[in-house]
This record gives C-alpha cells, sequence and structure tokens, in this order.
C-alpha cells in the first residue's frame, strides 16, 4: 500500500499543535468505543500529539460546539455504526464538512454489521413488534413513537427512523475503512500513527492487509483443496476439533470469503469466522463469493442433493450476511419507493 498525501497533515500545522480528532458513535453497540478503550498503553505514544475533540461515549460536547469547528481543523472523524435516522445523518454530513479525513471504523461503518440484519424485515415490522406486539408491552391503543409530540404542553421532537439501515459509506464520502466488530486496538494504534505521519494508503482503501482470513489461518494446513460437506454442522449442537479447519468438518467458516487482519481471533477461541472483516479484495457480496464455493463444498451430484446439503445450514441469511447484509447485493427489504425513507 503505497502511502499518498491526504487532509491530516494540514490540521497539525506546527510541529508543537496537536492533531485533532474526533470519534462519534451512530447504531452500534459501544463494543468499537470499547476497542478505543482497548488500546491502554498502546496509545501513550500518540496522546502527547492527539487531541480528542469530540467523543459522546466519554466527553461532553455541545452540537454548537462541532457546528463552529472550521472546516479541515479536525484531522481526523472516527465514525462507528451503521446509519438509520435522521439525526445520524445529520451527524455524519456535518463530521464530512468539518473533517479531514473520514474513517468508517468497524463493521457497522463499513457493512452495517449486526444493526444491519435489520435490513431483512421492514421499519413497519420492528416498530409494530417493539411496541404492539410484544408481550411485555402494555400499549392498548397501539400507540407508535412520532417525531413530533407534546408532553406538558412543551414541543418534544424525536428523530426519523429510516426505512432501512446503511453503512457509512451510503451517506457520506468515506476516506477509509477500519474493519472489524470490533477493529483490534492494533490495527486502531496503526491507523492514528500513519494519519499522524501522513503516511496513508490511496482513499478508500481498508486498513488491514489485502489476504483472506483463510490464507492467515493457522488451521489453513487441515483444510483440504477438495471440501466435502455432507451436511452443515452447528458449533450451538456439536464441539468443533480444535485442531481442524472448520470447513473440512462441516462447520460454517467464512474464511475463505472474509478479508484477514484480525489475528484469527475467533479461529484461535475454537469459533468458525462470522465475516466481521468484511469480503477479501475484489468480491462486492461476501454472502455470494462464500456460496459461489459452495456448489464445490457440497457431497451433493446432482443439483438436488447440493440443495439438500445447502438446507442442513441453519440461518443462511443471519449467517453468510451477518455483518454485510446492507453492503451486499440484496441490500435491504423495502416497501417505500424511496432508498431509505
Ligand atoms: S475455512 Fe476457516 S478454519 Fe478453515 S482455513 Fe479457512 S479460516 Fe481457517
Ligand atoms: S475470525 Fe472472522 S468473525 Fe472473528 S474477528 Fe476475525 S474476521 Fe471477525
Amino acid at each position: 500500500m503505497e502511502p499518498h498525501g491526504n487532509g491530516a497533515g494540514t490540521a497539525q500545522s506546527t510541529k508543537a499543535a496537536k492533531t485533532k480528532v474526533a470519534f462519534y458513535w451512530c447504531a452500534s453497540c459501544g463494543g468499537c468505543e470499547e476497542a478505543v478503550v482497548d488500546l491502554a498503553e498502546a496509545i501513550l505514544p500518540v496522546l502527547d500529539k492527539v487531541e480528542i475533540v469530540l467523543w459522546p461515549v466519554a466527553l461532553d460536547y455541545k452540537l454548537e460546539d462541532v457546528r463552529a469547528w472550521r472546516r479541515g481543523e479536525v484531522a481526523v472523524a472516527f465514525v462507528n455504526g451503521s446509519v438509520r435516522s435522521s439525526e445520524q445523518e445529520m451527524w455524519v454530513e456535518l463530521l464530512r464538512e468539518k473533517c479531514g479525513l473520514v474513517v468508517a471504523f468497524g463493521a457497522c461503518a463499513h457493512l452495517g454489521g449486526i444493526p444491519g440484519l435489520a435490513n431483512a424485515t421492514t421499519r413497519d415490522e420492528i416498530l409494530a413488534n417493539k411496541y404492539q406486539r410484544s408481550p411485555t408491552v402494555d400499549n392498548p391503543r397501539g400507540v407508535l413513537p412520532q417525531r413530533d409530540t407534546r408532553v406538558d404542553g412543551a414541543e418534544l421532537e424525536l428523530p426519523e427512523l429510516w426505512h432501512s439501515v446503511r453503512p457509512l459509506d451510503q451517506v457520506i464520502d468515506v476516506d477509509y475503512y477500519l474493519p472489524g466488530c470490533a477493529p483490534p486496538p492494533e490495527l486502531i494504534g496503526k491507523a492514528l500513527l500513519a494519519i499522524l505521519a501522513g503516511q496513508l494508503p490511496q482513499k478508500g482503501a481498508v486498513l488491514t492487509t489485502d489476504k483472506s482470513l483463510c490464507e492467515t489461518c493457522p488451521r489453513n494446513p487441515t483444510k483440504p483443496a477438495e471440501l466435502r460437506v455432507e451436511r452443515f454442522r452447528r458449533i450451538a449442537t456439536e464441539a468443533p476439533d480444535p485442531t481442524h479447519c472448520f470447513l473440512a468438518d462441516g462447520f460454517v467458516c467464512l474464511g475463505p470469503a472474509t478479508r484477514g487482519g484480525c489475528g484469527e481471533r475467533c479461529i484461535r477461541g475454537n469459533m468458525p469466522c462470522r465475516g466481521c472483516f468484511g469480503p477479501p479484495p475484489g468480491a462486492i457480496d461476501q454472502g455470494t463469493k462464500f456460496l459461489a464455493s459452495l456448489g464445490a463444498l457440497t457431497a451433493g451430484e446432482t443439483e438436488a442433493e447440493a440443495a439438500a446439503v445447502a438446507a442442513t445450514m441453519a440461518d443462511p441469511l443471519g449467517t453468510l450476511y451477518r455483518f454485510s447484509l446492507p453492503a451486499s447485493l440484496l441490500r435491504a427489504r423495502r416497501v417505500a419507493k424511496e432508498v431509505h425513507r
């Protein structure tokens, strides 16, 4: 990856000036914020060079303060979480306007992530299940959240919930991607140091290796050249051999359809890969990339036999698109004419 010039250097106008950095979160679980905290002592070399000017999980902030920033004054915004509401959209557009670089931080900003599985259903179904059908909800009039409400004489305005979940680059221009659920602290530290040094790869790069996970996997030597899966097995009901390639033993492992660089975290914990680093270079759709190999993987000779083997996979959508549904070719199930509203 060849370094090139970028807007990050402009924010550190003098040697003594600190590079201003922002962190923001949209639809996410908070795990990416934990990953920043997990930098621990690894962050020490950069602390005297960096000033965190926005970090809602840890620091008080005001929208007006961010609106008052000069364009490019803040070198980089790390945005985690996918975008589903009007408020999230407003914030990421504001950060795009004000910051030199925007990094999609973590699987949800990169690909839609776990919140993106909501694209398998509709906004109306989600609201009805949550506020009307849930057995623990007492809501006899079936009231749903409204954007504008009067409470005790005061006007209350809530963000609007869009029809679908979007990764960051479907909303604003994104400079770089830090993959993972959550991104490993080592990758975050490397990215911060590269930004400070102005040594970043070409715009649009995913800041990790270009190899697939299978290529770096310690179990790769046990992966046969020709895999023959008779039926798919589940880790919930059967214990995988900790020394074997998962796929060789019939456990769905997205290693062949996933970018490497995570340190094979799940594999080393005897869990198959679920694909949080997204598809490898050249593949647009992670599920399709895996499915393309499925015909060759299954032991069925005919299409019907192959389909019978494929049918033994539990929850194919949630397994093959666990982190990437909104960024996939399927994208979303929608009832509205507009893309997301
Ligand atoms: S399929 Fe999974 S276990 Fe097998 S080599 Fe690839 S990443 Fe490793
Ligand atoms: S093994 Fe797969 S799911 Fe686990 S951290 Fe790595 S890329 Fe993500």
